[in-house]
This record gives C-alpha cells, structure tokens and sequence, in this order.
C-alpha cells in the first residue's frame, strides 16, 4: 500500500473506535485524577456521532471519512471535542482522489497540528494532547522527508505518540483543566494524548494488514 483510501480510512476509524471503547474506562480515570472525570464520555458521545455520519465502504473516500469524523468531534462539548474535531478537519483537506500517501498525510497532521495550538494555546511540555501529536506529526515530516511508505511513516508516527503520551506522566499541566490540580496531576498519562496515540496504533495497524 502506498496511499490511504476510503476503505483503508473507514478501517482505520472503526478500528480506533473499538480501540478507544476498550480503553474509554481506563481513559476515564485518567481524566478523574487530574482533570473533572468526563473524558471518555466526551469521545464516545463523538465517535457516536462520527459513526452515524461515516459514509458507506461504497462511497468513502478519504476526505469524506475525515470529513465525518471532523463533524462528530465538532458536534461535541468538552475541551477536546472541538480540539479533535479541527484536527480532523485538517486531516480531512490533504488528499488526492485516490486518498493520502505520506506526503500528504503528513501535510494534513502538521496543518492539524498548528491549528490545534493556534486554538487552544498548548506547547509540547505543556501535559496535553500536543505532546502526542506534536512528534507524531514530525515523524510523519521525517517519513515523508525519507521517502518512507505509508505504512512505515505511521508506524513510525504511532511510536512516536505512544513515547509522547508517555512522557506526560512526568509533567506538570500548564493548560485545560488538569493545570489546576498542580502536582496530582504527576504520575497520570494525559488522556487526550493516549487517545493520539491510540488512533496512530490503530492506523499502523489497518495499513500493515
Ligand atoms: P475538559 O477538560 O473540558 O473536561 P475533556 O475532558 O474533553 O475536556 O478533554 C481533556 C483533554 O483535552 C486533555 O486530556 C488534553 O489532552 C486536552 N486539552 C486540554 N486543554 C488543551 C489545550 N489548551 N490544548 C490542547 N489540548 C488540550
Ligand atoms: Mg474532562
Ligand atoms: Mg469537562
């Protein structure tokens, strides 16, 4: 494969819906312990919404896939809904016809990626969603710069975002809510940012077979 098309696409959010659902709980409780508790109702309520407007294997496309999953996010309340949804909404835009190799996936997150921080402000150290995205869209930069196929730029990409997640643990919030829990919040991965890291693993996932 060298180019995400719809099939590929509509795979890849309906296997991070099943992701997130099996994580949502886990989710949840990271967002209890250092921000107000609603954090994976807040994406399910999205992804529900993303599900009732996802086009059928027969008409999707990867821009109307995103498109989809860019309207469910901005439909819904709490910080990372309208966060996740302009995001999508960047993703949404970078695509040929034939869908999004690595240039262009690339070009998408990184348009995302600026337009997150545009909104909501957030760096990378700052204990948010940004510090999965940011290296997830540098190594898609990196990918596309190397020449990698798709399916290595996102494995490459979900790395990436798994380490980001990671690393938030070990950070005091400067941002959202989980800044005004101060130092509770050390020790708790921030569940927006293992969210990223869960829809890069489930993409590496659908692109490798
Ligand atoms: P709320 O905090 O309004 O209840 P959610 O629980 O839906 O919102 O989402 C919380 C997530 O939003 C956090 O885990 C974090 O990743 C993300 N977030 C919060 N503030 C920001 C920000 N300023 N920039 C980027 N992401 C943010
Ligand atoms: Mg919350
Ligand atoms: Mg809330």
């Amino acid at each position: 494969t060298d180019h995400i098309d719809g099939a590929l696409a509509l795979s890849w959010m309906n296997r991070f819906t099943a992701d997130f659902h099996d994580a949502q709980q886990a989710l949840t409780d990271l967002d209890r312990q250092a921000g107000d508790g609603d954090f994976g109702t807040n994406i399910a309520s999205a992804l529900r919404k993303v599900a009732a407007e996802l086009p059928t294997a027969d008409d999707a496309t990867f821009a109307s896939v995103f498109t989809a999953t860019a309207n469910g996010f901005l439909a819904t309340g709490g910080t990372s809904g309208p966060l996740f949804g302009m995001w999508f909404r960047a993703i949404s835009r970078s695509s040929a016809p034939d869908g999004a190799d690595t240039d262009l996936l690339a070009q998408g997150m990184a348009a995302g990626l600026a337009k997150v921080q545009q909104l909501g402000g957030a760096s990378v150290g700052d204990n948010t969603m940004i510090d999965a995205l940011a290296p997830a869209a540098q190594a898609l930069l990196d990918a596309s710069t190397g020449g990698l196929t798709i399916d290595k730029a996102l494995s490459s990409a979900a790395e990436a975002a798994r380490t980001g997640a990671a690393s938030t643990a070990g950070l005091l919030a400067a941002r959202g809510r989980a800044s005004y829990v101060g130092d509770l919040a050390l020790g708790v991965e921030d569940p927006g940012a293992v969210t990223v890291a869960l829809f890069f693993e489930a993409g590496a996932a659908v692109v490798s077979g």
